[in-house]
């Protein structure tokens, strides 16, 4: 029977590809995957077969995976960032059982967060969270008390989904429930395109974030009540020591 590679590119799926996404992705017969991820990985495999289904089509997708790997294909289904992190990779084993004869491989990437944080500087030295602002799966009194509990524990807080059409003010009203615990003047940043054409990154404080508009291409980092900007870098202290 066939198999299935569920891999995270990387958040550009270009430079920060692993070397073991790369060897899956050269295994495999068949690419599955947005078309804005295909698009980046068509060039360096071009003789692979490529099947794509609009946004909000997960089911069917790995549906799709699962059909070609039944026909005894080696199948990639790719994500951006990491497959296992807002991915796909949870969807196709709760689907696998449906599926025993086909073999799951989930393949690490580089996610948002730790690609966007080295464009930044270091903010995530110390314990952070990772919360996306989408209510598309989860209820927003869900989000909205994981943000409040992460901020009354003085994690630093990394935020995916930070925004669309639909949920233009949720970054602001996860930044009112944050002042709730941390000053106003809390280091904070964010970064667009990462890895990609037009990488965009910024340092600006927690009050200034509250009332900045981004998109869904961006990923928020709030520092904790250490983080400082250090010459224009986001730098979150781990705590040692530097003598004199
Ligand atoms: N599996 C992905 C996350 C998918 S959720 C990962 O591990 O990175 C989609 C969200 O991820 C976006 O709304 C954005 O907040 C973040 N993201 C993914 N790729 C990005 C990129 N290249 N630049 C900035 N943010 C990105």
């Amino acid at each position: 029977m066939g198999k299935v590679y569920v891999i995270g590119l990387g958040p550009g799926a270009e430079k920060e590809m692993t070397y073991q996404a790369s060897t899956a992705l050269e295994k495999s017969e068949v690419i599955i995957g947005y078309t804005v991820y295909t698009g980046l990985i068509r060039e360096r495999f071009p003789d692979k077969k490529y099947l794509s289904t609009p946004m909000r089509q997960e089911v069917v997708r790995c549906e799709m995976a699962m059909d070609e790997a039944m026909k005894g294909r080696t199948v990639a289904m790719v994500c951006s960032g990491d497959a296992g992190i807002y991915g796909m990779a949870g969807l196709l084993y709760e689907m696998g059982q449906g599926y025993p004869e086909v073999e799951l491989e989930v393949v690490p990437g580089i996610t948002a967060a730790n690609g966007g944080a080295a464009v930044l500087g270091a903010p995530l030295m110390h314990d952070f969270a990772v919360i996306s602002l989408s209510d598309l799966l989860t209820p927003w009194e869900k989000i909205e008390k994981r943000i409040r509990g992460a901020a009354m524990a003085d994690f630093v807080i990394c935020l995916y989904n930070p925004s669309s059409r639909k949920r233009a003010d949720y970054l602001k009203k996860a930044c009112e429930y944050i002042l709730e615990y941390q000053s106003p003047d809390t280091v904070c940043g964010y970064v667009r395109n990462i890895g990609r054409e037009g990488e965009d990154a910024h340092i600006l404080t927690l009050s200034e974030l509250k009332d900045t508009e981004v998109d869904m291409f961006t990923t928020v980092y709030i520092g904790n009540s250490q983080t400082r900007n250090v010459d224009g870098k986001m730098v979150t202290p781990r705590g040692y020591r530097l003598e004199e």
